[in-house]
């Protein structure tokens, strides 16, 4: 757990929302699999969210597209050993002055692991679950929550809730949250809103999942020397 009040750099929030484009599709999301593959959940107000692991999870990985895609060198996440500083197996370039982090001078770490953290950094930013909008109450009854039915003990099975899709289609549910940098480094905010403009979708599968949506972007900073530094890459 990280407390907010605990970081040492002041915090900027932006908020952040997404809209979702087809029909909400929640069917997925009760009885099996991690939290991380399920793209949406109720928190004990029951208002629908998607959970910010998901959220982190899922942009991590489309910045790391793009940073190797610019010719930086990153990690393999999300087994700690091949991350960041220990790269087991890893063979590109890390010695980078550019993965080196005051405080941790004997270290690299990646683009990647300077923004999203690892085990041996903090994570420099922090996203919150982001939370529907729409008064639960006010959600289409096909939304409504459903419980397993253990046939031989003829008792709902309390771990197997599940809910049945699916909202009307074009209802632009709107899911928002915040994000939040601290002592982000200096071409966080581009990444991070270049990486949002690759999700399309959120969700294992877009049968199973949220669906396609679309982003009301966060007013990150974007400074001229973002592109320039992230330009580097393959010096
Ligand atoms: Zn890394």
């Amino acid at each position: 757990m990280i407390y907010l009040q605990q970081l040492s750099n002041p915090i900027t929030s932006y908020q952040i929302t997404a809209v979702i484009d087809t029909a909400l599709c929640v069917g997925a999301g009760g009885s099996s699999g991690s939290l991380a593959d399920k793209p949406i959940v109720r928190n004990s107000e029951g208002n629908l969210l998607i959970p910010a692991s998901q959220l982190k999870g899922r942009l991590r990985h489309e910045c790391e597209k793009i940073a190797r895609g610019l010719h930086w060198a990153v990690c393999s996440s999300p087994n700690p050993q091949t991350m960041c500083p220990q790269r087991a197996g890893l063979t590109e370039n890390f010695q980078r002055t550019q993965y080196q982090v005051s405080g941790y001078e004997s270290q690299h770490h990646c683009l990647i692991c300077q923004v999203f953290g690892n085990p041996v950094l903090a994570s420099r930013v922090i996203f919150d679950d982001l939370i529907c909008t729409e008064n639960p109450d006010n959600l289409p009854e096909v939304l409504r929550p459903g419980v397993t039915i253990n046939r031989r003990r003829h008792i709902a099975e309390e771990q197997k809730l599940y809910f049945l899709e699916t909202s009307p289609a074009n209802a632009q549910i709107k899911f928002t949250g915040h994000i939040h940098l601290s002592g982000a480094p200096i071409y966080a905010g581009a990444l991070i809103l270049a990486g949002l403009r690759h999700i399309h979708a959120l969700g294992g599968s877009k049968s199973a999942g949220l669906g396609w949506l679309h982003w009301e972007f966060p007013e990150l900073p974007l400074e001229q020397g973002a592109w320039d530094f992230l330009a580097k890459g393959g010096e």
